[in-house]
C-alpha cells in the first residue's frame, strides 16, 4: 500500500529565477516517512482537466500551510495586519478542498490549510490574532520545531483517535485562525487561549485539520507521527493500490 498523497505548491518568485512552485522539503520528507508518497500538485485552473485528472489519480490531498488566503474568499474586507496572499494558490486549493470534501477522499489540513478547509466549506477566519483576539498567546513561535504551547483534543474526537492522543504540546508558526467554523466541521482542539487548533468533518471518512506543523515535528513527537500515519492509512484503505 503506498497511497499518493497530493501537496499543493505555493506560488515562488524570485528576481533570480523566472516564476516557480515550492513546497518546504519538511511536507514531502513527513508524507514518505509515514507511509505515503508524496506528489507535489502545481497551480493548475481549478477548470483545467489536468488538475482533475490529477486529483482523481490521489488518494489523499494534504493542504499545507503559508500564506493567508484572501480574505474576499470569506466575504471580509482586508485587515490592516493581513500577510501576503497567493490568488492562484486559493483557487486550486479551494476547488481541492472542496472536491475531497465532497467526494470523501481523506484530506489533511496543517496550518494554513486547516483555514482553507473551513473556508472551503463557508467559514471564516481571525486575520490576525494579535490584534482581533484580546489577551491571545502568541502563536507564531520560531524555531518551527519548538514546542510552543499545549493543545487539548476532544478525547472522543476522530482527530484524537489520529492523534493517539487528547494532550500534548505542538509547535506554532501562525497568525491566523479559524472564527467562524463552517458548517459541517466541529471544533475539537483548542490552545489554552481558546484558539481552534483542530476540526473534523463526522459525516467524511477522513478529513481532519490541525493549526500546528506536524510535519515539522516528526520523527519524534508522537501524536504528528501518529496523525500523519493514520493520514496515510486512511488514504491506503479507502483507495488503496
Ligand atoms: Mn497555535
Amino acid at each position: 500500500m503506498h497511497p499518493l498523497i497530493g501537496i499543493p505548491c505555493s506560488t515562488a518568485a524570485s528576481a533570480d529565477n523566472p516564476p516557480g512552485y515550492h513546497v518546504n522539503q519538511a511536507y514531502a520528507r513527513a508524507v514518505e516517512q509515514t507511509g505515503g508518497v508524496p506528489i507535489l500538485i502545481p497551480l493548475l485552473s481549478p477548470d483545467s482537466p489536468a488538475l482533475r485528472a490529477l486529483y482523481d489519480a490521489l488518494d489523499g490531498i494534504l493542504l499545507p500551510g503559508g500564506a493567508d488566503l484572501q480574505p474576499q474568499s470569506y466575504g471580509a474586507t482586508p485587515h490592516p495586519k493581513l500577510g501576503s496572499v497567493d490568488p492562484n494558490r486559493d483557487a486550486t486549493e479551494l476547488a481541492l478542498a472542496r472536491w475531497a470534501l465532497a467526494e470523501s477522499k481523506p484530506i489533511l489540513g496543517i496550518c494554513r490549510g486547516q483555514q482553507c478547509l473551513n473556508v472551503a466549506a463557508g467559514g471564516s477566519l481571525f486575520q490576525d490574532i494579535a490584534s482581533e483576539i484580546p489577551g491571545a498567546l502568541i502563536h507564531r513561535h520560531e524555531p518551527r520545531g519548538a514546542l510552543a504551547h499545549h493543545i487539548r483534543v476532544d478525547p472522543a474526537s476522530a482527530l484524537a483517535e489520529a492523534l493517539g492522543s487528547s494532550s500534548f504540546d505542538a509547535n506554532s508558526l501562525h497568525h491566523q485562525a479559524v472564527k467562524d467554523v463552517a458548517p459541517g466541521f466541529i471544533p475539537v482542539a483548542w490552545a489554552p487561549d481558546g484558539v481552534i487548533e483542530g476540526m473534523e468533518r463526522r459525516d467524511h471518512p477522513f478529513a481532519l485539520a490541525v493549526q500546528f506543523h506536524p510535519e515539522e515535528l516528526v520523527p519524534g513527537h508522537e501524536p504528528s507521527e501518529c496523525l500523519l500515519r493514520s493520514f496515510a492509512d486512511a488514504a491506503a484503505h479507502k483507495y488503496g493500490r
